[in-house]
């Protein structure tokens, strides 16, 4: 079994294909998206979890990049900088999953990669520019 959050990003002539019906239908995968945004020029991202079988979830990434799809695994995509964070707490007020938190009694701010959905909302808020991302995020700018 393989359980593995992702990313997909569609051009503009693929975003409104059939393309998480298909995932289930043909490839038998559970398919549970957890952010979904289309940019003014009709590009689009999706952010889901998949799990199903492991030869199921190669074959559909591969169907999907031949769709002209990007697919990026989720967890790579926010970093937690520690050596810059300052522990201010800014970023836990706004983070919705509780994934940047505080830890006590340190009180100092923790990242919990898993229960991160990639909102972005931690860059922008960090002072510190502890939250990165490596992704090119050009298409959503
Ligand atoms: S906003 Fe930035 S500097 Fe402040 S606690 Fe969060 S990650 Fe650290
Ligand atoms: S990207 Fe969103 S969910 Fe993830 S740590 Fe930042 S604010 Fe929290």
């Amino acid at each position: 079994m393989v359980k593995q959050k992702i990313v997909l990003r569609f051009p503009p002539n693929i975003v409104e294909q059939p393309i998480i019906y298909m995932m289930i239908k043909d490839f038998d995968l559970m398919v549970n998206i957890l952010r979904a945004d289309i940019n003014p020029r009709k590009e689009g991202r999706l952010m889901m979890e998949v799990s199903g079988e492991n030869a199921d979830y190669q074959r559909a990434m591969a169907w999907l990049k031949e769709q002209g799809l990007i697919i990026t695994n989720l967890e790579q995509q926010i970093i937690w900088r520690e050596d810059r964070c300052t522990h201010c707490g800014a970023c836990t007020v706004i983070c919705p999953t509780g994934a940047l938190h505080f830890e006590r009694p340190s009180m100092n701010v923790q990242f919990d990669q898993d229960k991160c959905i990639v909102c972005e909302l931690c860059l922008r808020a960090c002072p510190a520019r502890a939250m990165e991302t490596p992704i090119d995020n050009a298409l959503f700018r």
